[in-house]
């Protein structure tokens, strides 16, 4: 297990993305359920203040730093992390050694038709990627057991869960010892990315570390939400002070 560094109660673990893949691979090879949380600033600030959300990340088996936010943090308390390892660029490296690996995977959660587009982008981006099924994040009871029912018929290696934050975690947490999938993991709006229904901050604001301003910009209604980091970046100052 990778040395974990503790921000505002939350572990996230020291491995860059290449150690990150490797551990994914680790995961499908030993064949037990795994979840990976990608954890980004707003979502340690609310785990940090949510003990049920805390404790759900805190069992996971694998936590990255989600962005320059979470890099940051752990220079300021005394731990530099060499680089973030955001959702998207893990959803894509995992993509990509699904062509190789022949890893099954299978997509749920973000809007009707969203997951379905993004399934037929990323298997043309990355020929091969064996992309075993999709469904969308908005299910009812029932459906949810057809969702679960299609799981252990499918048995895929790895289960990108859309819903959202902490939703997505809290899915994982609820079926992953019934669904025995080696990796599960909470990919947020990265479907909404893939499919082309949100284009990615320019590779010039994404160095900047500016991605989350290009993100408000674009989506203004997550202006509550980007509040969360002013007041994360206090919260971990207080920490380092500690
Ligand atoms: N979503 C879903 N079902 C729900 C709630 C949300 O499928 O009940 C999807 C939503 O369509 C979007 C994703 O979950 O694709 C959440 O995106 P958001 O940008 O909030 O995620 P973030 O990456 O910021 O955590």
């Amino acid at each position: 297990m990778a040395e974990r560094l503790n921000i505002l109660g939350v572990g996230i673990d020291c491995i860059d993305s290449e150690e990150a893949l490797t551990q994914i691979e680790n995961f499908i090879a030993d064949g037990n359920p795994h979840q990976v949380v990608t954890a980004n600033a707003e979502i340690i600030y609310q785990a940090s203040r949510n003990e049920k959300m805390r404790n759900v990340i805190n069992q996971a088996q694998m936590v990255t730093a989600d962005g320059s936010g979470v890099v940051w943090a752990s220079k300021q308390l005394g731990h530099p992390l060499r680089q973030r390892v955001t959702g998207i660029d893990l959803v894509n490296s995992i993509c990509e050694q699904s062509a190789r690996k022949g890893w099954k995977l299978y997509i749920l959660g973000s809007a009707p038709g969203v997951a379905a587009t993004a399934a037929v982008n990323i298997r043309q981006k990355f020929p091969g990627c064996n992309i075993v099924g999709t469904h969308h994040g908005y299910f009812n009871a029932k459906e949810e057991k057809q969702i679960v029912a299609e799981l252990l018929q499918l048995q895929p290696d790895v289960l990108f869960v859309a819903l959202g934050a902490p939703k997505q975690e809290y899915w994982i947490a609820e079926h992953m010892a019934q669904l025995q999938i080696p990796v599960s993991m909470g990919i947020g709006g990265s479907m909404d990315v893939l499919s082309g229904n949100v284009k990615r901050a320019p590779r010039w604001m994404q160095k900047m570390s500016l991605e989350w301003l290009y993100r408000l910009l674009i989506q203004p209604t997550r202006f509550k939400r980007v509040l969360a980091l002013p007041k994360f970046m206090l919260a971990v100052k207080k920490q380092a002070k500690n």
